[in-house]
């Protein structure tokens, strides 16, 4: 709010008469914009799931259909930023019970990550097996990694890692991931070696055979 502040009043102040210098400073009046409605879209997907005022929509959905559409949706991205991202989903994985939407939001959340924090070269793994009664997720990468003092905080709202190299972001990515997997009564945990990249498992329960849609 403050850089759009400052934007607005040298527009004001004299910039508006100096057309390229006004279209450079309307660019940069978008880009505050967009980060800021990002950030109260996370806020309030954050409060609606913490609040239990929008009850998860929970029924057996094969692993296929939570993984692979916000594969499918960030590949080009990933493409574009010269990574190999594949889905490893052996047969047999049984389905889990899942709100679809909100468990896609986790997995999109978790491929994104990956995408932002991999240099050019590297390669995205997106995986499940079955795991006693649960089914586990993961989203592995080959990028920077997470320096192991930070590995314990960056599930915390607004936690960002050092600057340089994260980029721009909200911090509030992860937080989300959190409270998702925690109301499916799931666990969400991350590994990483810190300059050799990432993996972020998450455990979803297993549907049982014959269990029909049910609201929590
Ligand atoms: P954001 O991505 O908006 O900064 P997140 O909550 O999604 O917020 O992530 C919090 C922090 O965790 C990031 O700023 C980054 O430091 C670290 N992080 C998350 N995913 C990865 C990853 N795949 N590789 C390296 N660091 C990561």
């Amino acid at each position: 709010l403050a850089s759009l502040k400052a934007l607005t009043e040298t527009l004001q102040e004299g910039a508006l008469e100096d057309p390229p210098a006004a279209r450079r400073f309307l660019q940069r009046i978008e880009t505050e914009v967009d980060a800021l409605s990002q950030m109260v879209n996370e806020l309030l997907e954050l409060s609606r799931i913490e609040s239990g005022q929008v009850p998860l929509r929970l029924a057996p959905t094969p692993v296929a259909e939570v993984l692979l559409p916000p594969v499918d949706r960030l590949r080009p991205q990933a493409e574009r930023a010269g990574l190999e991202l594949t889905v490893v989903l052996p047969p047999g994985v049984p389905s889990v019970l899942a709100d679809v939407d909100r468990a896609r939001l986790v997995v999109t959340n978790l491929v994104h990550n990956a995408v932002k924090f991999t240099p050019p070269g590297g390669r995205i793994t997106v995986a499940a097996r079955a795991s006693g009664d649960d089914v586990l997720l993961s989203v592995q990468d080959t990028g920077v990694g997470i320096p192991a003092e930070d590995l314990a905080r960056i599930f915390e709202r607004f936690y960002k890692g050092d600057r340089a190299r994260s980029g721009g972001g909200t911090g509030l990515g992860l937080a989300i991931c959190q409270s998702i997997i925690a109301a499916h009564g799931g666990r969400i945990w991350a590994e990483s070696e810190l300059g050799h990249g990432s993996t972020f498992y998450f455990i979803l329960p297993a549907s049982q055979a014959g269990e029909t849609r049910t609201e929590v």
